[in-house]
């Protein structure tokens, strides 16, 4: 199918691209196209206007702020896989861009797309969670600060607000101690995951984040289980009960799947 009649802008700047936004009746952002361009296709999404974000330069940024990185939301999977863009996560944001569907679809793909589509299996929610990052939010009242946790509200759903366009995301620096871990199960290569865990163990900075993906509506946090990890306790029995409050009417495999990855995500920050 073809998607219905829309007009159509291209703004240079955010700014231009936030006042276009308000302007129309129903319209969307498009950035790479890799998940509106199907639902148009589709008409699952119809919209008389789309304002197509891919040319503003400022959204395709990176800027060290110190402790900080800021990424801006309209770079590519292929420009952390290929290092272009800087990577605070000590490797694993490039890992991650890496294993996002096929390589023509991370040359297009955006990390702002990603997180604004907010698909439960997907990729970068979980590992801008797991890195504690925070969006910054651009729309026409101004610049907010949006932690990912509070970003992220259930299946393709966001707390962004009508109008709002993300600029990027401030993720901190991990030391050079600091372990990570990225276990992706999907069905075959380039699929969504089925399961998604992953872990920042930063022990220098007193983080620990073990993030699941797939399980729930939403990329989830598991405190207790970060918790026991980081004083070196089992892990077993809190991935059980955290597992049983994210999907109380999970099947037998799916649960043992998520176990699968959670260990194996944990096996790796630990060097077992
Ligand atoms: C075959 C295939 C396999 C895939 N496999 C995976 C996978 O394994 N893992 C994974 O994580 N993803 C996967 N994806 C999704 C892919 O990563 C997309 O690139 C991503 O979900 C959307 O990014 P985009 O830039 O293309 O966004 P678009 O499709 O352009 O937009 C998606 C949504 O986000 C909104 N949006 C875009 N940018 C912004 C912004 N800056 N601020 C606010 N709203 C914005 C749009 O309005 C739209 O609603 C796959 C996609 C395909 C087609």
């Amino acid at each position: 199918m073809k998607p219905s009649a829309f007009e159509y802008g291209c703004p240079a700047t955010l700014d231009d691209a936030i006042a276009l936004l308000g302007s129309h009746g129903e319209s969307a952002l498009i950035a790479g196209g890799q998940s509106l361009v199907p639902l148009l296709n589709l008409r699952l999404a119809p919209f008389d206007f789309i304002v197509d974000i891919g040319r503003i330069a400022e959204l395709r940024e990176t800027r060290d702020l110190g402790d900080r990185v800021f990424v801006g939301a309209g770079l590519t999977h292929a420009m952390f896989e290929d290092g272009v863009a800087p990577d605070p996560g000590n490797g694993l944001m490039r890992k991650a861009a890496a294993n996002i569907a096929y390589r023509a679809v991370r040359c297009h793909g955006t990390i702002g797309g990603s997180v604004a589509m907010a698909d439960p299996a997907a990729d970068w929610p979980a590992v801008l969670l797991a890195l504690g990052a925070v969006a910054i939010v651009r729309g026409s009242q101004g610049e907010r600060r949006v932690a990912m946790d509070d970003l992220l509200v259930g299946t393709y759903e966001t707390s962004l607000r009508p109008g709002e366009i993300i600029a990027g995301f401030e993720v901190f620096k991990l030391t050079a101690s600091a372990r990570t871990s990225y276990v992706k199960f999907n069905k075959k290569v380039g699929a969504f995951a089925t399961s998604l865990a992953v872990i920042v163990h930063d022990a220098a900075n007193a983080t620990t984040r073990i993030v699941i993906a797939g399980a729930g509506p939403r990329a989830s946090l598991l405190p207790a289980t970060a918790a026991a990890l980081a004083i070196g306790i089992g892990t077993d029995a809190s991935i059980a009960t955290e597992l049983d409050a994210l999907m109380p009417e999970t099947d037998a495999y799916l649960r043992h799947l998520h176990q699968t990855t959670l260990s194996r995500a944990i096996g790796e920050v630990s060097g077992a």
